[in-house]
């Protein structure tokens, strides 16, 4: 496990790539530049660490494009210690996004196998999420809510409810919505019954199951 001038030096590109297009949050930025992504992916993919795409990772799933990452971050407006709840842990990178950003950190997966090898990962980085939890992101996380803000990473057929009621108000839940192509939706809690929503273009995932392993 090594980071290299080489690879700080392809961040920085990608960053300037990411800039370009169209990402303005400097703390976003600041966390892609910092943190080295070559290690969240398996080793025959190191070289394209740093372009802006996505890759597979264990079980199927994907590392997210880093612009998706910055896009939906920049959406989640958090500050430090914003309580926030990560719907699909996945390789753990948007997961070190957001503790780079110092918010507290609540993460959910539903694939076993990735489930343990990122809890096992992220505290060799120094990354210290609040929980990583082996379950459902459909129903959230009750006993933790509520939250400044919830970020899902996988694309939502729609959008579940125990999401939005585990906001605060004034909380912000950004979501992809969709089945083949997903709308990237942010809705805020304006009171306890009235949400805004907002939407901002199509984006593809892999997609949020149901069912558990
Ligand atoms: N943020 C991750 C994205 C991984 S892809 C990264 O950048 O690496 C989406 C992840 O959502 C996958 O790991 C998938 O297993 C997980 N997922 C899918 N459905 C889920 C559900 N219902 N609850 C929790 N996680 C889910």
């Amino acid at each position: 496990m090594r980071d290299t001038t080489k690879h700080q030096g392809l961040r920085n590109r990608l960053v300037n790539v990411l800039i370009k297009k169209g990402i303005t949050d400097k703390k976003v930025l600041q966390a892609i530049k910092k943190i080295p992504r070559h290690l969240f992916m398996d080793s025959s993919f190191i070289d394209f660490a740093y372009q802006d795409k996505a890759f597979p990772i264990l079980a199927d799933q994907t590392i997210s494009q880093p612009y998706t990452v910055a896009f939906q971050t920049q959406l989640l407006a958090i500050v430090p210690k914003s309580k926030v709840l990560e719907i699909g842990t996945g390789s753990g990178y948007q997961t070190a996004v957001l503790l780079e950003m110092k918010a507290k950190v609540f993460s959910i997966e539903r694939q076993q196998e990735l489930f343990k090898k990122t809890k096992l990962f992220l505290p060799k980085l120094g990354y210290k999420p609040k929980a990583l939890i082996f379950g459902d992101g459909y129903i959230g996380l009750k006993d933790e809510a509520p939250f400044d803000g919830i970020i899902v990473t996988a694309g939502a057929p729609f959008v579940p409810k125990p999401l939005l009621s585990q906001l605060k108000i004034g909380g912000r839940l950004v979501i992809p919505v969709g089945d083949k192509v997903q709308i990237m939706t942010l809705f805020i809690r304006k009171s306890e019954k009235e949400f805004e929503k907002h939407e901002f273009g199509d984006f593809r995932f892999v997609p949020m199951l149901k069912e558990k392993n």
